[in-house]
């Protein structure tokens, strides 16, 4: 077998120094850690290449024209790696007529089984996340090492804090409350060590890392343990976060300690409901530190006393309205005339509400006053405009 040969120690020679990143949209005010450069089909992960946002299909991958059509949504919604479960044989083969059907690159989520591994890459996987130490003796994880060097496939090593090995986890319980949450970080870093050693010592390098907990404080000292001792690109999240509204809260702040860390090579959000949902939360987070951009962002007032407009149906009917627009754009739905262009003079397009009509403005400056009952059909009129 090819490729790089060493232990762990001799992959993780300097500490990464963080320098600055170039974000897709060629801005970006995080620097980010240097990390190796790993390839999912076409997507580049590390190397300072863009924060790749990836989802997890929640259909049965078995049942192939509902995981493609889902595969097509997140792609519609700006998903650029996606990954399904392969818990047997059926899943596995399905990954064949799925990857005819798709462009996005696939990763196959495999545990305990290297024969699924095999047949899921044979079937065209771009990549696996899979942990070695779990798929049985040496022979097997050469097999599967050897495999996904033969396809340029990665693979990811991914710890979880709630599947840590029984010993680990042992470990880190007998530690005092207090200190639990470090306990437990450790532990995860050391397991992942141990799944990467098994790789390295079969020369195996393209790996991508994850360790994700649905703590968010220990989520976030694993990364940073780990990378004082490595430089592989780093996949995060926080895991199990919990439904739409509280896991997007979780995320946002474990990803945005994270990310403003200048960890993370490419992000998942994990949320109880639609995986589109956690495509746009993962542009949210990306957005807000400056990382990436994608699609319009509505900004609206809280409103208050001074609004004289159903400013909460108004957002709602803008956002339904501009949703299928990929181009960054910035638009502002204000409550009043007072203060609304001013608040939003950042942003591209927008309107302020009055008595019973408002004014639309752009780039901070008013245009010409609209009925109310116009007001967000003119702003998705403006806006779609602006995108052509
Ligand atoms: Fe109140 Fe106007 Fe500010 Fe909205 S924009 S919060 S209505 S003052």
């Amino acid at each position: 077998m090819g490729g790089e040969l060493g232990r762990f120690s001799a992959t993780t020679r300097d500490l990464p120094g963080l320098t600055t990143g170039v974000a897709a949209n060629g801005v970006s005010i995080v620097s980010r850690r240097e990390s190796r450069l790993v390839r999912i089909g076409s997507v580049p992960v590390g190397g300072g290449s863009p924060i790749s946002v990836q989802s997890m299909t929640k259909t049965r991958t078995d049942d192939v024209a509902a995981t493609v059509a889902q595969i097509k949504q997140l792609e519609a919604v700006g998903c650029e790696i996606v990954r399904c479960a392969v818990p047997d044989e059926d899943a596995a083969s399905a990954l064949r007529e799925i990857k005819k059907q798709i462009s996005l690159p696939l990763v196959a989520d495999v545990h305990f089984q290297h024969k699924l591994a095999l047949m899921a890459l044979e079937n065209g996987a771009d990549a696996l996340r899979i942990n070695p130490g779990n798929i049985g003796g040496r022979d097997r994880v050469e097999e599967v090492a050897r495999a996904a060097l033969e396809r340029g496939a990665p693979i990811r090593v991914g710890v979880n804090s709630g599947s840590l090995e029984k010993k680990l986890r042992e470990r880190a319980e007998q530690t005092e409350t207090d200190k639990r949450a470090g306990a437990v970080a450790k532990a995860m870093v050391e397991s992942a060590r141990r799944h990467i050693g098994i790789l390295e010592d079969l020369g195996f390098n393209d790996i991508i890392i994850s360790l994700k907990s649905s703590d968010v404080r220990t989520t976030v000292q694993s990364y940073r343990l780990m990378a004082e001792v490595c430089d592989y690109p780093f996949h995060i999240g926080v895991t199990e976060a919990g439904s739409v509204l509280s896991g997007a809260v979780k995320s946002a702040v474990g990803l945005g300690i994270l990310l403003n860390d200048g960890l993370g090579d490419t992000v998942r959000v994990s949320l109880t409901g639609p995986p589109e949902d956690e495509v746009r939360v993962a542009y949210m987070i990306l957005r807000a530190l400056g990382l990436r951009e994608r699609g319009p962002e509505v900004i609206s007032c809280p409103t208050c006393g001074r609004c004289q407009i159903d400013l909460v149906s108004l957002v709602e009917e803008v956002e339904r309205g501009v949703a299928g627009v990929d181009d960054a754009v910035k638009i502002a739905v204000m409550g009043c005339v007072v203060n609304g262009p001013g608040e939003a003079r950042e942003a591209d397009v927008g309107i302020a509400g009055g008595k019973g009509s408002g004014v639309l403005f752009r780039s901070g400056e008013i245009v010409r006053k609209v009925e109310e009952g116009e007001l967000a059909q003119t702003l998705i009129r403006e806006v779609r405009r602006m995108t052509e």
